[in-house]
């Protein structure tokens, strides 16, 4: 009967050790099954407040939205070279290229260096890229990402930047009124479908995209004609589907860029119906890269907006829902929004720290501090896609870590179990 036992323990104990080393051979042997790929979200204005704002609309105090679910959460300064607060060009030049500059500087260093960004580097590692905003596309933040002047106003010459030297894969946002006739005909002629509504951007299913989608900022989405115009979310992931079709991955760089001026002009309703899209937008990535081990989701802002408040609330039950229409969810978070009280301190961003969330496996022994400063997030981007993360902490190490862990506690066990045999005897 004892030695049943013994038998039948050992069994257990030599399987618990083996299973993990099999696990782990197979995984080293598809150690990298996928390219590496960034996605970055950028909700321009976007602080603490403001997703606090959109959260109680959107699902309740006592529920998360989607950016809130992330696993990992940090606290960002903002301030720019030359300025405690920001402005959208400086603060999109440190995440791009990891350097703070002046403000209405885009991604040219104070000393006047033109300096490279994570895109540029993603397109000499072969990797398609891909800017989304909400805003014009010559707008600060998307800017920021593949083109260099000294003054974020000039739009003719990011115009001309981005058609002659950016080569980025997929474009999308509003701003056609800066493109001459001619300009948006040779993209065409160098190998761009273009998408002037949401029917067309459907039809692409590759290749490379301009969507321009309104002359100036495209709609606030409290006006966004639902069936003409796509949403953030809905280019979010017509964005994916084109660039995950690279083998060699991916830099994708989405801004929710309109939660900035809901915060200029005050109007809460805009905030929260604007931060809303983009968390819809955040949900898609999200669901992105929860198959897609190799690409990494980082979310964040620019600079806080407005100095916003919450002062107190009248909210009732009542939901956005999916048994909804879209246009009747659109009308109740418009009713909860104005259900909230608020206060706004400015009419321009403020100096308060901006939230970071982060998605993906290799982050979870990356030692970064609580409270970091923006130009990190372009090194986090850049030690992802130099490899340099994995090579701290290559997530296969928790399987071996297991199982070293399993083999010492089974022999542990083991002997335990011998020695208590023999006295016993
Ligand atoms: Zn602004």
């Amino acid at each position: 009967m004892k030695l049943t036992k013994t038998i039948l323990l050992s069994i257990l104990l030599v399987s618990l050790i083996l299973t993990p080393t099999v696990q782990y051979s197979q995984a080293a042997e598809a150690e990298y099954p996928e390219p590496l790929s960034v996605i970055l979200m950028i909700g321009d204005g976007m602080g603490y407040e403001h997703v606090k704002i959109a959260k109680w609309v959107e699902v309740g105090k006592n529920a998360n939205l989607t950016m809130e679910t992330l696993p990992y959460s940090y606290s960002v300064t903002t301030h720019s070279a030359d300025a405690q607060i920001t402005d959208s060009a400086a603060a999109a030049t440190a995440y791009a290229t990891g350097v703070k500059t002046n403000n209405n500087w885009v991604s040219i260093a104070p000393n006047g260096t033109e300096l490279q960004t994570i895109l540029e580097m993603a397109q000499i590692n072969g990797k398609s890229t891909g800017v989304i905003t909400t805003t014009t596309i010559q707008h600060a933040t998307p800017a920021a990402f593949m083109t260099h002047v000294e003054s974020r106003g000039d739009s003719s010459i990011i115009t001309q930047q981005i058609i002659e030297s950016a080569g980025v894969d997929v474009l999308m946002g509003g701003g056609s009124a800066f493109f001459s006739e001619y300009q948006i005909e040779f993209m065409v002629a160098n190998g761009y479908s273009l998408a002037e509504d949401k029917s067309t951007l459907e039809g692409i299913t590759s290749g490379k995209v301009l969507g321009l989608f309104s002359e100036g900022q495209m709609y606030y989405e409290q006006e966004r004609d639902i069936n003409l115009t796509p949403s953030i979310w809905e280019m979010t992931n017509k964005s994916l589907e084109i660039l995950s079709q690279d083998p060699d991955g991916f830099f994708l760089m989405v801004e929710g860029g309109r939660i900035d001026h809901g915060g200029h002009d005050n109007s809460k309703v805009d905030v929260v119906l604007e931060a809303i899209a983009f968390d819809n937008a955040i949900e898609v990535a999200l669901s992105y890269v929860e198959n897609h081990s190799n690409t990494i989701l980082i979310v964040t802002a620019d600079h806080e907006t407005g100095g916003l408040m919450i002062t107190g609330d009248s909210l009732n039950g009542e939901l956005p829902s999916d048994d909804n229409t879209e246009m009747e969810n659109r009308a109740i978070r418009i009713a909860r929004a104005n259900n909230i009280e608020v206060t706004w301190s400015a009419d321009y961003h403020t100096d308060s720290n901006v939230p970071l969330f982060i998605y993906g496996d290799v982050f979870e022994d990356y030692s970064i501090d609580d409270v970091i400063d923006n130009i990190q997030v372009f090194h986090i981007m850049d030690d992802y896609f130099s490899g340099n993360i994995s090579e701290i902490v290559p997530p296969l190490i928790t399987v071996e870590r297991i199982t070293i862990i399993a083999g010492a506690a089974a022999i542990i066990v083991l002997a335990a179990y011998f020695i208590k045999l023999r006295k016993s005897n």
